[in-house]
């Protein structure tokens, strides 16, 4: 059985708990509420608590008076018999059922207060709850997606599972019990004490051991609750990646090795599971012990005076069950900071999705960009991966305004990341990005993005409506207009094989289409957005010949007038373009009007063939 590594790999950010705190803090009127509701309940189980002393006393009481025999108990005794006065002078059997009334009365006002209390608590660590959730997905929303690959999607997914539960049931947990209990065993502290505080402080002494062992326990909770949700990310992470490419995994035959790795998986998480457990199944024993042992002095020395007739065996008795009510909060409050870990531990994982920092951000002061008139300018552009890998090196190029420009080279020769860069899906490493002479780093994201249309290499697709897919980028466009965008993309075909037409529901991801007809969606939706700049990504290359042909025409019709970026895989691309821009190995290898290339450039040859780019064909 493989051990779970010692320590998991990415211990939560330091501070977890203080910011999981300032946010619960964020809802103080809340919280007031839920502290008021929970001192009452414990103020009510200290009265039945309290209630108990007088029944002792009533039953044991030498003489007849039962309240003059309660007043002499001082404390909470002579309190009692303060209560209990307008009754007049009562028997013992009076006294007794007045005491009983009164501990009924209060367990029913007590009973009244904890359920109020519950259900504040569960709204107020929802609300906690909700608001990570939804400032985790803020912040994904604002993130480049390379960053958020690199997480590993099964992994974000688990941290708005997996360890929102977690982070909610602390703050539950904290809000419920740890408000609550140390006020509930600060009640009874003060009862006993007032009963009598020798007998009290000896109780109280190891109090203090038993919060050391409790942070001890602590600390290695949340050491195995970060390995365990960790662990649980990467489960979901093997399913994601795995249900993702199962016609790989199939037809390659890999499905037994995948069963292992995800074994593999399932025994860690078990693992830390175990360890999880043991930790929380040895807090209630130990804090159980400690309780034994705090008390037995009590015992010892408080017999040892009723036995010397130094201390009334009812005022014994009373102190004794005070204590015994003391230490129960006590370990309840022990065991919930115990609890209390695994939820810092979640968030403490929800905490570092939201510091990773976005690559690309929108500088203070940013402008808004006028329309382009001259064009984009790569000037010494280095673009190197977080992994150290340089998909652009030393690039400099112009792409003019109005014209379309072609890019073309061998795969991995960094077109792509070119082509992202229009966009600032990608900023460079060295070098700048221009538009015309402005640093596009100086424009507000909107400003540069709104005048963007994308078509990427694999359209992507949401849940919703055939025309909620095309007004994407518009969500206000008339039926008309998207019906006149999906007619220039010719998605009308596939329109028209729809009973329901352009309000055909696609399921998620418009994973019922083919990939030539969700690009044509795609395509469509870059026509309604009427960009000024057009960044194609081999929009083509997963089309049939046919379609190709009436996609590419439309493209053409598309791209007039506007500067368009075009990763070309096709020579009539190429040709039709009004520049060209060559990429070998991440550097610009040839740049110019399409004759002038195919003169010039060896990749050029290479990749369409001097004579079929040469006649066109
Ligand atoms: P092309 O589109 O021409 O095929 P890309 O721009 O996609 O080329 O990639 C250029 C180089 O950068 C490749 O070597 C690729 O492996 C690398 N690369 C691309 N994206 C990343 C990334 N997110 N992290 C690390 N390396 C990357
Ligand atoms: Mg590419």
């Amino acid at each position: 059985m493989a051990p779970p590594e010692s320590r998991p790999k990415d211990s939560a950010p330091p501070g977890a708990a203080r910011r999981l705190l300032s946010r619960l803090l964020g809802h103080r009127r809340r919280i007031a509420l839920v502290t008021v509701l929970g001192a009452g309940a414990a103020a009510a189980s200290a009265v039945s608590v309290g209630s108990v002393i007088p029944v002792l006393h009533v039953l044991l009481a030498r003489d007849g008076d039962a309240l003059a025999s309660l007043s002499a108990l001082g404390g909470v005794g002579a309190a009692a018999a303060r209560v209990l006065a307008p009754l007049g002078a009562m028997d013992r059997s009076g006294a007794l059922v007045a005491v009983v009334v009164v501990l009924v009365v209060a367990a029913m006002v007590g009973a009244a207060f904890a359920f109020a209390h519950d259900v504040a608590a569960s709204i107020l660590s929802q609300r906690v709850q909700t608001e990570l959730a939804e400032d985790l997905y803020d912040r994904v929303t604002g993130h480049d997606e390379r960053t958020l690959r690199r997480m590993g999607m099964g992994d974000l997914t688990a941290r708005f599972t997996y360890d929102l539960d977690m982070a909610g049931k602390a703050c539950d947990t904290f809000v419920s019990t740890l408000v609550v209990e140390p006020l509930t065993a600060l009640f009874y502290f003060a009862i006993a004490l007032s009963l009598s505080w020798q007998l009290t402080l000896l109780a109280a002494v190891l109090v203090p051991a038993m919060l050391l062992l409790a942070r001890q326990l602590g600390a290695r909770t949340r050491r195995s609750a970060e390995g365990f949700l960790e662990k649980r990310g990467e489960l979901l992470s093997r399913v994601q990646e795995t249900a993702s490419a199962l016609p790989i995994v199939q037809v390659y035959g890999q499905e037994g090795r995948e069963r292992r790795r995800f074994r593999d998986v399932t025994e860690r998480v078990r693992a830390w599971g175990r360890r999880l457990a043991r930790l929380e199944a040895v807090n209630s024993p130990a804090t159980e012990i400690a309780g034994v042992c705090a008390l037995a002095p009590v015992l010892l020395v408080g017999g040892g005076m009723v036995i010397d007739g130094s201390l009334e065996p009812a005022a014994f008795l009373g102190v004794f069950v005070t204590l015994v009510s003391f230490y129960a909060p006590i370990r309840k409050s022990i065991g919930a900071s115990n609890r209390l870990q695994g939820g810092i531990a979640g968030a403490g994982r929800i905490f570092a999705a939201m510091d990773l920092r976005p690559e690309v951000t929108e500088r203070a002061g940013a402008a808004e960009f006028p329309p382009m008139r001259e064009g984009l300018a790569w000037r010494g552009v280095t673009v190197t991966y977080a992994d150290g890998r340089t998909a652009l090196r030393d690039v400099t190029a112009d792409v003019p305004a109005r014209k379309t420009t072609a890019l073309v080279g061998p795969s991995g020769s960094g077109k792509t990341t070119f082509l992202l860069m229009a966009a600032r899906l990608v900023d460079p490493t060295g070098g700048s990005l221009a538009l015309d002479g402005r640093d596009v780093r100086g424009a507000t994201l909107a400003s540069l993005r709104g005048r963007i249309a994308i078509v990427t290499q694999e359209p992507r697709l949401f849940g919703g409506t055939l025309a909620e897919n095309i007004a994407y980028a518009k969500p206000d466009a008339s039926e008309a207009e998207i019906a006149a965008a999906a007619r220039a993309a010719r998605v009308d075909e596939i329109v028209a094989r729809f009973p329901r037409g352009l309000a055909t529901p696609l399921d998620e991801c418009g994973h019922g289409l083919s990939g030539g007809e969700r690009q044509r969606i795609a395509i469509a939706r870059a026509v309604l957005r009427d960009p000024e700049i057009l960044l194609l990504d081999e929009p083509t290359s997963a089309l049939d010949p046919e379609n190709e042909r009436l996609v590419r025409q439309s493209l053409a019709e598309l791209s007039k007038g506007r500067t368009t970026l075009v990763v070309a895989h096709r020579a009539e691309t190429v040709l039709a373009a009004d520049h060209v821009i060559v990429l070998r190995g991440g550097s610009v290898e040839a740049a110019g009007p399409p004759g002038s290339v195919t003169a010039s450039s060896p990749t050029f040859r290479e990749l369409f063939g001097a004579g079929r780019a040469e006649s066109g064909a």
